[in-house]
């Protein structure tokens, strides 16, 4: 199983998050009750929980799609930053609070990046992570800013994902700054 191949963090790894998250002990379940009947029209790949589509297993060429192609499959939100390299307002997203066992998939591609035992809560209003299931994720430095910042992106279709720091956490010091409107969450338990 995909799961157990990537289940590499160990227990002693959560001890490195910040403040305990006050839901911990409950499961979120106000997502995917919410979405009950869309309106007609509405994009598909929003009906239903997102499949993990593991490397290799691709079922589209994403290097031939176009931005129109883009702007056809995503949310104007996910455009923004998944190809437009935006940047979502602090804060703003429900997976801050998402505190599940689970995979954080791509919003693009449905490629697997970051797993929940590398989650912590980093205080900056973005979902941050220490690591990311290797192979997943290049870099690249953004010099839009005064500073040079290491920039980073799926290495499947390519969609900006957010920027890496060296102030986070062990066992690395690296923090994965993560637009959360950028992923999608696959509970462990969902199949
Ligand atoms: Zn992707």
């Amino acid at each position: 199983m995909l799961d157990r191949r990537i289940f590499l963090a160990s227990a002693a790894a959560v001890a490195a998050c910040g403040r305990p998250s006050a839901s911990e002990a409950q499961p979120d379940t106000s997502a995917g009750t919410t979405a009950s009947t869309p309106a007609p029209g509405a994009p598909s790949r929003r009906e239903g929980a997102p499949r993990i589509v593991a490397m290799g297993e691709a079922s589209e060429d994403f290097a031939s799609f176009t931005r129109e192609d883009w702007r056809a499959r995503l949310t104007e939100a996910e455009f923004d930053v998944l190809r437009r390299e935006g940047t979502e307002r602090p804060g703003s997203s429900p997976l801050l609070e998402e505190s599940r066992a689970g995979t954080y998939i791509c919003a693009g591609c449905a490629l697997p990046l970051f797993r929940s035992e590398t989650k912590f809560e980093s205080g900056t209003g973005w979902p941050s992570f220490y690591t990311h299931i290797e192979g997943a994720l290049e870099t690249k430095t953004d010099l839009r800013l005064w500073t040079p910042r290491t920039e980073y992106h799926c290495v499947r279709c390519e969609g900006h994902q957010g920027h890496v720091f060296e102030d986070g956490p062990e066992p690395t010091g690296e923090r994965w700054c993560n637009n959360g409107v950028a992923l999608d969450f696959v509970p462990d338990t969902a199949t």
